[in-house]
């Protein structure tokens, strides 16, 4: 089972992604993961990637493209996966296509996690991430056990960067501008499903879990 998960920034697509891959015993492969990972390790990519990402902006199509489809062809990708946070444009959704169709193979679902605007800012101030292994929680929706600490592995919890609400902004109206064309994309491919975000984070799952098959 091949997924894509789309919605805004802070919609829980990256949360609900963590769940399907564990249901269905595929990888999760989240770019901005990825690049969060390289910026860590201080390597050539993470460090272009930082320079955007602080900024709200796209990384660019060439630092992305190439990376996922390299990922997706490896042997734990056999019987699926679950991409999260990529594609975000149009020419990154040809290119995988592309890719794919080079391999005989295409998308199964896109889930389009609807969330408004207005909850979306909401959500992302109260967004917290570990920096230690890089775990997201919510000081409302999904608490840490002890205030300020990660449950996984025990490192001090931030507001990164890119959840602080003016870059929140920009975030959106790129969201708007180049990531939000994808679902007419996927719709007019077939494999769309909307999902509405702003339900309860278990019964958005079960939604999800309903689209793709118990
Ligand atoms: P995320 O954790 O998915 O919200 O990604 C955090 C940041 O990483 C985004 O705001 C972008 O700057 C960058 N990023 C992640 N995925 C992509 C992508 N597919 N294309 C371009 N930039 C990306």
């Amino acid at each position: 089972m091949k997924i894509i998960m789309l919605g805004a920034p802070g919609a829980g697509k990256g949360t609900q992604a963590k769940k399907i891959a564990e249901k269905y015993q595929i990888p999760h492969i989240s770019t901005g993961d990825i690049f969060r990972a390289n910026i860590k390790n201080g390597t050539e990519l993470g460090k272009k990637a930082k320079t955007y990402m602080d900024q709200g902006l796209l990384v660019p199509d060439e630092l992305v493209c190439d990376l996922v489809v390299d990922r997706v062809k490896q042997e734990d990708c056999k019987n699926g996966y679950i991409l999260d946070g990529f594609p975000r444009t149009i020419p990154q959704a040809e290119s995988l296509d592309a890719a794919l169709a080079a391999l005989g193979e295409s998308m199964d679902y896109a889930i389009n996690v609807e969330v408004p605007d207005e909850n979306i800012v909401n959500r992302m101030s109260g967004r917290r991430a570990c920096v230690g292994c890089g775990a997201t929680y919510h000081v409302v929706y999904a608490p840490t056990k002890k205030e300020g600490i990660c449950d996984a592995c025990g490192a001090e919890l931030i507001l990164r960067d890119d959840d602080k609400p003016e870059t929140v902004q920009k975030r959106l109206s790129v969201y708007h501008e180049q990531t939000q064309p994808l679902i007419d994309y996927y719709r007019n491919k077939g494999i769309l499903k909307d999902v509405d975000g702003t339900m309860e984070m278990d019964a958005v799952f079960q939604a999800i879990t309903e689209i793709l098959g118990a």
